[in-house]
Formats: structure tokens, C-alpha cells, sequence
């Protein structure tokens, strides 16, 4: 039996409803090159149709909404979206041009903080409930020959060409086993960083900590990196701004810790810790090893950091099925050196979880939107990442819009529907539309 469900207009706006709210009024503080009273789209319509479309992963969601008020004399764009006006696309990329993305870094830490408030980053809570993780990883967005902007990157090719490509530094909160990742404000690499890969993620990564350590202390987060974030300026960098930092540690790139752990190991004084496993089809060996106030590197002023390492071998045939290791500030011990472990494995997921999914499932990171002349690229991309973590933080905190994804499944069939729902029918709010989808689903049991 289906039960009627009442509800009340209104009645708790989303964190998706609220942010769009903000974004109206965020929107009011950005750079307006227009001047003069014939301003027909105010700024918050041009941010808030870009982040519709991404938020919807509709390119045509803005079209559609036009026809829907033509026929029904309003529109999702109005109501969901808050929107006066919808402006077409060309308006759009010409007036986020000239806005740098920064204006919406801190749109990010507010969800976040609300997410937070509502107990819901308990799940990211890792060793004791005393940090968080935030890997950090460089990744390309755009690359092309012919589009160009002022803030391109630039490389030459075997074929003789040169290149036009972004990258940014994608940070986002993870935790092992937990499968959703939060985005945080990204950081964009930008010509003047240098030439080498290292030197403009490393350069990147410090303005990061810089401008957005404050949020992330009180949660004592602990940065996840690759071998090339082992770098005694930037692991300091971190420690002033009052964040941990786990990063993986190779041998060739840093010698003089590794003639410690070496001397160490053949006095026997480093710690190892063993543990069988049966992973389905035979049993692997587990060998933790760890080893406290350890050099980074060579002279008198180097940074004493902690080392740790995992061999995961075949137990029949000794064969080694895996081997990693890290360097950290967190002091390592028999008890923690396992999870610790798992944690640094857990930079992973950017790569196979938050990259990819922005890349390949609907969210059209490498799609060209628009590339401009000045910051475009870099603001639209930002939006599709706020956009993200809207979707995301809506599974931790929205039940109704938990309930409705597990019901529906693969994310495209949610997509597919939202898009049909918003192309035909009028809600007013976000909450509206999930709960819409809930009873029309008729699914049980009902949320609180
Ligand atoms: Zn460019």
C-alpha cells in the first residue's frame, strides 16, 4: 500500500538549496566589467546557470528551462536554481571570464563546515578520531593545440607541436573504506610555478596549505601525497600551518634517510610487525616496518621525520606482492603502524575515485565548456567541482537523497531522470524534486 505523504513547502531547505542561496549572494561581490543601468543578467544568474548545468551534468539544461517557462511561464532555473534571468551560454563564458576562481574557495569550506556540524565527518575520522586525511595529487584537465588562454601551460610534443594544457592540484578528504570523497577548494597551476612537474605541484601545493590550512587544522588533518610531496620545504610548509603530512617516501629520492633506515635495519633496531592474511586464494604476509627521527635529507638543518613500510609477500613462494613506504611526522608505533599504512594507501582514491569520476562519469572535467581568454577554464571547473561536493555531501547528510540513489542505482539512471523530471515538470526547490523522486519511487521505509 502506497501511503500519501503531506509536505510542507519549505519546510528544510537542502545544503543544496542553502548553497545556491549563498551563491546569489556571493555572486553580487564578483567582478562586473559591465557598467550602466542596462544590465540584463545579473551576476548571480550567470554563476548560477553554470553551476545548474554542471550540478545537473545537463549541457542543455539551460535551453530546456527556457522552453519549460515558454510553456508553463516559469522555469527550474527560477526555482531551484533561484535565478531571475537565464542567460545563454555566450554571456555566460564571457562574464566568467574575468572572474578568478577564488571567489568560490570558500563556498567549499562552508559545506564543509556544515557537513561537519551535522556530525556527518565522523566518518572520515581516522586514528582515534584525532585526524582526517586530505590527499592531495596533481592532475591535467584541458589539454589542446589550437585553444589558448593566458593561463595555458605550455609544452612542445614528439610531433614538433606545442601543447596548451591545465592542471590543478584536486585536493579532497578521504578515509579507507569509505567510498565517497569530498572536494576541496583546488589550486591551479599556473605558468609562473616553473617548469618542472615537481616544481609547480610542490609550489601549488604550498599555496594550498597557505591559503587554506585554518580550515583543516582544527580536524588535524594529515596530507596525503606521492614521493615528490617528500620534500623537506614543503613538509615544513606544512607544519608551521599546523597539518601533518604522510607522503610516500622512495629510496632513489631520498638517500641519506634511507642510509639511516639501512644502518638501522642491520643493527636490527627497526621495528616489524607480521601479520598473516588469506586473501581469497592463498596467504600473503603482511611485514610492517617502522623506524622513528629519521633525516629527510642530508645537513645539519634536515627535518627528523618517521618511517614506515609495507611488504606484502606470497606466504608459499616469498614472491612480493607489494611494497610501499612513507614518511611522517605522526610518531609511529606497534599500535597505529597498520592503520597508519592503510591511510597512506588511501591517496589511491584520488586518482580512482575523485579524478575519474569528475573525468569519466558524467562530470565532464576534460569536456570543453569554455576556455576564454583569462580564468574562464579555471572558474567553470571550479563550479563542476562544487558541484561534486554538493552531490556528495547531499549522500552523507540528505537521507531522501540517499534513499533515492541506492533505489535507482548506476548515477546516469539518477541523471537521466533528474534531467527528464527538470525538463517537464516545475518543483521549487531541490529538497522538492528528491522528495518528488522518493514518493514517485515509493520507497520504504520513510525517511525521519
Ligand atoms: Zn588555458
Amino acid at each position: 500500500m502506497k501511503k500519501k505523504r503531506k509536505r510542507k513547502k519549505g519546510k528544510h531547505p537542502t545544503i543544496v538549496d542553502q548553497s545556491v542561496t549563498r551563491l546569489t549572494k556571493l555572486s553580487a561581490t564578483l567582478p562586473d566589467r559591465r557598467t550602466g543601468k542596462n544590465i540584463q543578467y545579473q551576476m548571480g544568474d550567470i554563476v548560477k546557470a553554470a553551476f545548474a548545468v554542471f550540478f545537473t551534468q545537463s549541457p542543455s539544461f539551460l535551453a530546456r528551462q527556457k522552453a519549460l517557462k515558454k510553456s508553463k511561464g516559469r522555469s527550474n532555473a527560477e526555482t531551484v536554481f533561484q535565478m531571475k534571468k537565464i542567460p545563454c551560454d555566450e554571456h555566460i563564458r564571457q562574464m566568467l571570464d574575468p572572474v578568478p576562481p577564488e571567489h568560490f574557495y570558500d563556498e567549499f569550506h562552508t559545506i564543509l563546515q556544515q557537513t561537519n556540524e551535522q556530525g556527518k565527518l565522523k566518518a572520515y575520522q581516522v586514528l582515534d578520531g584525532n585526524h582526517v586525511l586530505l590527499s592531495l595529487d596533481g592532475t591535467e584537465y584541458f589539454n589542446s593545440y589550437e585553444i589558448e588562454c593566458k593561463n595555458c601551460l605550455h609544452r612542445k610534443r614528439n610531433n614538433g607541436q606545442t601543447q596548451n594544457y591545465h592542471t590543478a592540484i584536486l585536493p579532497v578528504m578521504v578515509a579507507p573504506r569509505n567510498p565517497h570523497v569530498l572536494a576541496l577548494p583546488p589550486e591551479y597551476i599556473v605558468p609562473q610555478d616553473g617548469h618542472e612537474k615537481q616544481d609547480c605541484e610542490r609550489a601549488a601545493s604550498k599555496r594550498w596549505v597557505k591559503q587554506h590550512a585554518a580550515h583543516y587544522a582544527t580536524l588535524n588533518a594529515i596530507l596525503l601525497g606521492d614521493d615528490l610531496y617528500a620534500n623537506q620545504p614543503l613538509c615544513q610548509h606544512i607544519l608551521d600551518h599546523d597539518l601533518h603530512f604522510l607522503f610516500v617516501c622512495k629510496p632513489d629520492s631520498h638517500q641519506t634517510l634511507y642510509q639511516w633506515v639501512d644502518t638501522f635495519i642491520a643493527a636490527g633496531k627497526v621495528d616489524t610487525v607480521s601479520i598473516r592474511k588469506w586473501n581469497g586464494k592463498h596467504s600473503e604476509m603482511w611485514t610492517y616496518r617502522f623506524l622513528n627521527d629519521v633525516p629527510l635529507r642530508s645537513g645539519d638543518d634536515a627535518l627528523m621525520v618517521n618511517w614506515c613500510e609495507l611488504q606484502i609477500t606470497h606466504k608459499e613462494t616469498n614472491e612480493t606482492l607489494y611494497h610501499n613506504a612513507w614518511a611522517t611526522d605522526i610518531a609511529i608505533t606497534e599500535g597505529n603502524v597498520a592503520e597508519l599504512v592503510e591511510c597512506g594507501r588511501t591517496r589511491w582514491k584520488v586518482e580512482n575515485e575523485n579524478n575519474n569520476v569528475l573525468k569519466t562519469k558524467g562530470y565532464h572535467l576534460k569536456h570543453n565548456f569554455g576556455h576564454g581568454d583569462q580564468y574562464l577554464s579555471m572558474t567553470l571547473t571550479t563550479l563542476n567541482l562544487l558541484a561534486f561536493l554538493l552531490h556528495t555531501v547531499s549522500h552523507l547528510t540528505n537521507k531522501l537523497y540517499r534513499l533515492v540513489r541506492e533505489e535507482l542505482g548506476r548515477q546516469d539512471t539518477f541523471f537521466n531522470d533528474v534531467r527528464a523530471l527538470a525538463r517537464y515538470l516545475l518543483f521549487d526547490s531541490w529538497g522538492h524534486l528528491l522528495e518528488f523522486m522518493y514518493v514517485q519511487l515509493e520507497i520504504e521505509p520513510a525517511p525521519d
